[in-house]
């Protein structure tokens, strides 16, 4: 009995499937964490391009920082019609109701850019790890020895963990050297530049300014870093950022921002509006062009595919340039 069932649930869904091709109209849902953040609009823009391509709707939603609007966004997205939904998840443990909803009404989701730990949900991301990394070799080039601050993204983003996670490994033997000393590190509620701006106040204030470079975790997060370092007339000591944010890369040019780790934000959003479409049409996670296997830090396993990250710095700022990330009159707007 129960197999009939199985097989009847599986006739069905894979007619929902079918039914969603052939009418041409399937809906994709976009529920944004924080969408006043600048890279989320290229994201979304390369999202929308590639639903145009497949012929495909988008409809999509902004949480404005809160875990709890999030989930009546998903739960609206889903009352519109969402066949698909991609989320940005503001709070990794609070999303899982939003994924449960999904999944109770057989809506395939995919986890944009942050990690939702739920076998369910198919995570597509940057190497998270590997861009901390980056952060933390360029910072440390530039100053191998010294009073370091590392300025961390937001509590509730598995991100902000990946990157420290990253950023530790190139700075350990440095730390057991004795070379360079962790003076100060904060989490950045909600990534927002104005909480990492008074982080570093307070640090700087702590440390008498005695502080020789910082690793922060996004451009955004070392905009606040690079006023607090300029209202002590510190501006110049090495600071990391990740996005490739036109401020940053002319922070970048004119020296008070080290490097900014680029994910070209565009393949991932139209990788994210491809995926979509196809889970959409009743793929299956593993047939996605690229997609692995991947085991969370809580031991779920995942199917994902990463992206891999560049760092920028004044040495190679033409490569956003050639990308036709940033055009060159804008970059050189604030040198
Ligand atoms: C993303 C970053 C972004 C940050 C703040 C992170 O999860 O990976 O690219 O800057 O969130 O929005």
């Amino acid at each position: 009995m129960r197999k009939i069932t199985t097989l009847l649930a599986g006739a069905l869904l894979s007619a929902t499937a079918l039914t969603a091709a052939n009418a041409d109209d399937i809906v994709v849902g976009v529920s944004w964490s924080n969408f006043q953040e600048e890279r989320w609009k290229t994201d979304e823009a390369a999202i929308k391009g590639a639903l145009e391509a497949a012929g495909a709707q988008y409809i999509s939603a902004d949480a404005q920082s809160s875990s709890a609007k999030q989930l009546s966004d998903v739960e609206a997205l889903i009352a519109q019609g969402a066949n698909a939904l991609i989320i940005l998840a503001q709070d990794a443990q609070a999303i899982g109701p939003a994924v449960q909803a999904a999944a109770d009404e057989g809506i395939p989701v995919v986890g944009y850019d942050r990690l939702i730990d739920d076998e369910r949900a198919f995570y597509l991301t940057f190497d998270n790890v590997e861009v901390g990394r980056m952060q933390a070799a360029e910072v440390f080039a530039a100053a191998p020895k010294g009073n370091y601050v590392m300025i961390k993204g937001s509590a509730t983003d598995p991100n902000a963990d990946f990157l420290r996670g990253g950023q530790q490994e190139v700075l350990q033997a440095a730390i057991d050297s004795g070379d360079i000393k962790i003076v100060g590190e904060a989490y950045t509620d909600g990534w927002l530049p104005a909480n990492a701006q008074r982080n570093m106040e307070q640090i700087l204030t702590a440390n008498d300014n005695n502080v020789d470079a910082v690793v922060a975790s996004n451009d955004g997060t070392a905009g606040g870093v690079v006023a607090a370092l300029t209202a002590q007339g510190m501006e110049g000591i090495p600071v990391s950022g990740q996005d490739g944010d036109h401020a940053a890369l002319n922070r970048v040019a004119k020296g008070t921002q080290t490097v900014s780790v680029w994910k070209d934000a565009r393949e991932l959003g139209k990788a994210a509006g491809e995926i979509a479409v196809a889970l959409a049409n009743g793929d299956e996670m593993s047939a996605v062009d690229g997609a692995g296997s991947w085991t969370s830090p809580s031991g779920t396993e995942l199917t994902a595919k990463f992206l891999a990250p560049l760092p920028v710095t004044k040495d190679n700022l033409t490569a956003v340039v050639d990308a036709g990330w940033i055009s060159q009159a804008d970059l050189c707007q604030g040198v």
